[in-house]
């Protein structure tokens, strides 16, 4: 029977909840336990889908197809363990459930309601599709004292009833801040926040206390006095140089002990931390150093990129070399040229985007990389714009374009209006919904013999997740195959460009796809492993 860990967040916004319950994962995970994390966040969206990156950061896309929360990102990346559909869930989600079964009459003419039906939804997601795992690690978005909340916890706490006594654990992070001008630690904050969570009826086994410095034993005993816990439930969690650190310094500082002996598990056994401590050990001690520009257009806010920014430090771990990223806003480049940003890069990436805004300058900043000789990764729309950039500048179709663009043009890359997937035949239409809509998910794809592409992933069939809704025209493949960019990846129908490269530059991969979602920093993404090797040897070169 798994046990339930539900992770709450208190004081303050942007504390790292994802990271805290990704590195819980992975340190019960290192003493043999089979886990399961996910995630469960308030708002009204039915998937983050719809929402611009620059505010929710990058949508997460699972092997199934969800778009969901960059904190499964993390979760992934910490434990290895791919996410599903059924590991996030928003209160968009449940109230739509719920109002479906309303109006198809299956509560049988009671009154619907927050509590129990919203509740009831909440809890059948936590316990629903779990099999044999030791742990499922349940973090809700938020902080203690939202509105949006409230049904969660009060989930949670009837869970605790619900369950068997010992299958429950509350888990609450909180900040406890070092006041400069009266030279201390401050644990009030902390307090407050464990007095909101107990007036829901919860009251936290464990806390998880960041802080930039050693928290003395006496403010311990303090949190631990106040707010009602075990005093070696009292746990720092110090920030560290290396995200990788985490789950490393949990241990040290005795956190899956403590929860190990919540649960009446053996807690004192030696566990076997060999591949963090290889990882840690690579990332902060890297031998030399690449630049890589990101050029994008949300910019503003680096959470946009979460798993490129990860995939990219994990091609750096494996080859020892320290990854600089410098994200360029694309409509700099449209302003200033790409010489002025790009010319003392070592690679370039051009990521996944949407709309017009900015594009012409993704464009002239791949030209720069191709003609120059740097390397080049293109991402989803980052391989779209490669090919509209071929067309134009070698075939000498001028009016090349993306539909996504407007009606003008010649149509390079096109409204994709069907395609195979393991489901059968899906069909969109040009005015169906933007939510869900779009090719979703892992798809096969098989290389063709003697490309780069091949040589990358030593295989001729990969699967790789997708989130697009247009695709290259597959029409143009022999006029731009005439000019050297190559179709090294193909569905295996023959119908989908999902990579293109060229025969006569160093090293220039372009992807349909998201690389960077599958990648971990024990098991780098191939292309990023090559990109960061490819960069090195430029740099070895410039
Ligand atoms: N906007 C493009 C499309 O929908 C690319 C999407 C992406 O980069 N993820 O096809």
């Amino acid at each position: 029977m798994a046990k339930f860990i539900f992770v709450t967040g208190g004081v303050v916004s942007s504390l790292g909840k994802g990271l805290a319950a990704a590195s819980l994962g992975a340190v019960l995970q290192a003493r043999g336990y089979k886990v399961r994390l996910r995630k469960l966040d308030p708002y009204l969206n039915v998937d983050p889908g719809t929402m611009s990156p620059t505010q929710h950061g990058e949508v997460f896309v699972t092997d199934d197809g969800a778009e969901t929360d960059l904190d499964l990102g993390h979760y992934e990346r910490f434990t290895g363990v791919s996410a599903r559909k059924t590991d996030c869930i928003t209160t968009g989600k449940i109230y739509s459930n719920v109002i479906a079964k309303e109006r198809r009459g299956d509560y049988l003419g009671a009154t619907v309601q927050v509590v129990p039906h919203i509740t009831n939804e909440i809890k059948d997601f936590i316990l629903g599709d779990v099999t044999d795992e030791d742990f499922v690690i349940c973090e809700v978005g938020g902080t203690v004292g939202d509105i949006e909340g409230l049904p969660y916890l009060e989930a949670f706490r009837q869970l605790r009833n619900d369950l068997d006594r010992m299958q429950t654990m509350f888990v609450h992070l909180t900040l406890v801040p070092y006041i400069p001008s009266a030279g201390e630690l401050k644990t009030k904050p902390s307090q407050h926040s464990v007095k909101e969570l107990q007036r829901s009826g919860i009251q936290p086994d464990l806390l998880l206390c960041r802080s930039d410095r050693e928290i003395p034993q006496s403010d311990r005993n303090k949190l631990a006095l106040f707010c009602n816990v075990r005093e070696e439930n009292v746990v720092q969690a110090l920030d560290v140089k290396s995200i990788y650190q985490v789950p490393l310094s949990y241990h040290h500082e005795g956190m899956d002990r403590a929860v190990c002996k919540h649960f009446n598990l053996p807690h004192d056994k030696a566990v076997d931390f060999t591949k963090w401590n290889a990882v840690v050990d690579s990332h902060l001690n890297p031998e030399t150093q690449v630049e890589i520009a990101v050029v994008g257009k949300y910019t503003s806010l680096q959470d946009a990129y979460k798993s490129l920014n990860e995939a990219i430090v994990h091609g750096g771990i494996s080859n020892h070399t320290k990854t600089n990223i410098t994200y360029v806003s694309s409509e700099d480049i449209e302003k200033d040229g790409a010489l002025l940003h790009l010319k003392n890069m070592n690679a370039v990436i051009v990521p996944g985007a949407f709309g017009t805004r900015g594009a012409e300058g993704k464009i002239k900043a791949i030209q720069f990389a191709r003609e120059n000789n740097i390397p080049y990764l293109g991402i989803c729309f980052g391989m779209q714009m490669a090919v509209i950039e071929a067309a134009r500048n070698l075939v000498g179709l001028t009016n090349a374009v993306s539909s996504e663009f407007g009606k003008d043009g010649e149509k390079i890359v096109g409204l994709m209006t069907e395609w195979d997937s393991e489901a059968g035949k899906q069909k969109r239409a040009e005015t169906a919904d933007l939510g869900g809509t779009m090719r979703l998910g892992s798809y096969p794809c098989v290389l063709k013999a003697g490309t780069l592409a091949e040589k990358i992933y030593g295989s001729s069939s990969i699967g790789e997740r997708h989130r697009h809704r247009y695709e290259v025209n597959i029409r143009y493949k022999e006029n731009l195959e005439k000019q050297g960019l190559i179709f090294s990846g193909l569905s295996p129908d023959g119908s989908l460009p999902e990579i293109v490269e060229y025969n006569n530059h160093p090293w220039f991969v372009a992807v349909q796809f998201h690389p960077e979602l599958k990648s971990k920093p024990f098991e780098p993404h191939p292309l990023f492993h090559s990109l960061v090797a490819a960069a090195t040897q430029h740099n070895k070169e410039s």
